[in-house]
């Protein structure tokens, strides 16, 4: 298996919700980064979701392009062709945070082509795309959700939220550390009286407990993965007492005509959201493993993975410097200067960090057969 299909992805999914673990969701933004996050989930053994930012599908169409969906599907196109040579590892392809202005001419146009392309037999471009609602009012944030789960079930896609607001800032995306930083039980009811469990579409919601994107020294804001468990126990309790109309399906079920067994039942008793982890870089492993085990089957990496990247360039430029530079007269050293040469050594190194982030999030060894 390479790229994912609907069935696959909902099936991955089901699997680190039943099974305690999580995908590291890594953001690139080249095709080297790109081949970077493939070598690490393969030499992980692990499945795993890649995915591309607003700014960061912008920058692979070319600098001068500018064109998201252009670079979306280029970004799509490659990793289609480059991801068949790891057959024993399944990735799905995402799109990260798309806020509200730009949805016209980015996930929206993503959608219908994707909706295209499912009409003509064929698998859409990418498995699942980010709305990210949280700097519009919750009601607002759900009737776009709403219109875009619609969308979402035509492209065989699934559909991600976010209810509260990640703070920090990542790519020009910048939000407030304030209250909203944390949701709350009462806007999980919401959230499954409004989109369903699954029964109307296929969602994983990025509930903020306290997050924030970025590199940010410890103590300055607190995480509180606890929040996940009470909005799940919450939700969970609203299903037995019928404030929310529909029981939680396992993801593979929910897609089907009809539902079927329900294979995940269980899980998703317990956990009836599958949940995204944003801005989880600098986290404390036991910080992580709390999330994970409230039902977190997506943490985002981005800062981390961009460090490692870089780290390695800088490494070789200051250990290789009479090389990679023309000194005083001298032609510097052409193995050296070849982009290839710190290009392998960054790939290395942030596939390194990707399989760390397997083994944190307990998805290391699990690709599934
Ligand atoms: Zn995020």
């Amino acid at each position: 298996m390479t790229i994912a299909t609907y069935e696959r992805y909902a099936q991955m999914l089901d699997a680190a919700r039943r099974g305690g673990y999580a995908y590291p969701a890594i953001n690139v933004t080249s095709t080297q980064t790109l081949n970077a996050a493939l070598q690490g989930f393969a030499e992980a053994e692990s499945d795993g979701i890649i995915q591309v930012s607003v700014g960061g599908a912008d920058y692979f169409s070319g600098q001068s392009v500018r064109d998201r969906v252009i670079g979306s599907l280029a970004f799509a196109a490659f990793a289609h062709e480059v991801a068949a040579r790891y057959p024993r590892i399944t990735t799905a392809l995402h799109t990260d945070h798309c806020a509200r202005q730009y949805l016209d001419e980015w996930v929206r146009p993503l959608l219908r082509h994707e909706i295209d392309q499912v009409a003509c037999g064929h698998e859409p471009a990418f498995q699942s795309h980010m709305w990210d609602g949280s700097t519009v009012p919750l009601d607002e944030n759900l009737n776009i959700a709403e219109e875009l789960l619609e969308q979402s079930v035509k492209a065989h896609t699934i559909l991600e939220i976010e209810i509260g607001a990640v703070g920090g800032e990542e790519d020009g995306h910048s939000a407030q550390i304030d209250e909203k930083l944390y949701s709350t039980p009462a806007d999980g009811v919401k959230v499954a009286q409004r989109l369903g469990l699954g029964e109307r579409g296929l969602y994983m919601a990025a509930f903020t407990f306290g997050n924030v994107h970025g590199s940010y020294k410890p103590g300055i804001v607190k995480l509180r993965p606890e929040l996940l468990g009470d909005i799940q126990h919450e939700v969970a309790a609203a299903v037995r007492d019928g404030r929310v109309a529909c029981a939680p399906r396992a993801f593979a079920d929910s897609w089907r005509e009809g539902g079927g067994d329900i294979k995940g039942g269980g899980a998703a008793d317990e956990k009836p959201f599958a949940l995204v982890f944003h801005g989880g870089s600098g986290s404390r492993p036991e910080e992580i493993a709390q999330a994970v085990s409230h039902g977190v089957v997506k943490m985002n990496v981005d800062t981390d993975t961009q460090y490692a990247f870089t780290r390695a360039v800088a490494g070789h430029m200051f250990e290789h410097y009479a090389g990679v530079l023309k000194i005083d007269g001298e032609i510097g050293e052409k193995r050296f200067y070849d982009p290839r040469s710190w290009g392998r050594e960054a790939e290395s190194a942030m596939a390194a960090r990707v399989v760390e982030a397997c083994q944190r999030l307990g998805s290391a060894g699990k690709a599934l057969k």
